[in-house]
């Protein structure tokens, strides 16, 4: 299960971005962050460090 940011909360501060061992995190057009969920680990780190709480699981 990977892991996914809801673009409604995220700021784009890249935060996460630097705390992904997998390289998995990236800017999309509009300056916030996106996961490739084919890349992510699902370690949870960037959850545990985003300041606004806008990376969850994914539910499927
Ligand atoms: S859960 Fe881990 S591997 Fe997946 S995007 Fe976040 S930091 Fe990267
Ligand atoms: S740490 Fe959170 S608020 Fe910052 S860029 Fe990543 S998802 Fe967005």
């Amino acid at each position: 299960m990977a892991y996914k940011i809801d673009s409604s909360k995220c700021i784009g501060c890249h935060t996460c971005m630097g705390m992904c061992p997998a390289g998995a995190i990236s800017t999309s057009a509009d300056g916030k962050c996106v996961i490739d969920t084919a890349k992510c680990m699902s370690c949870g780190t960037c959850a545990s460090v985003c300041p606004m709480g806008a990376i969850v699981p994914e539910n499927k």
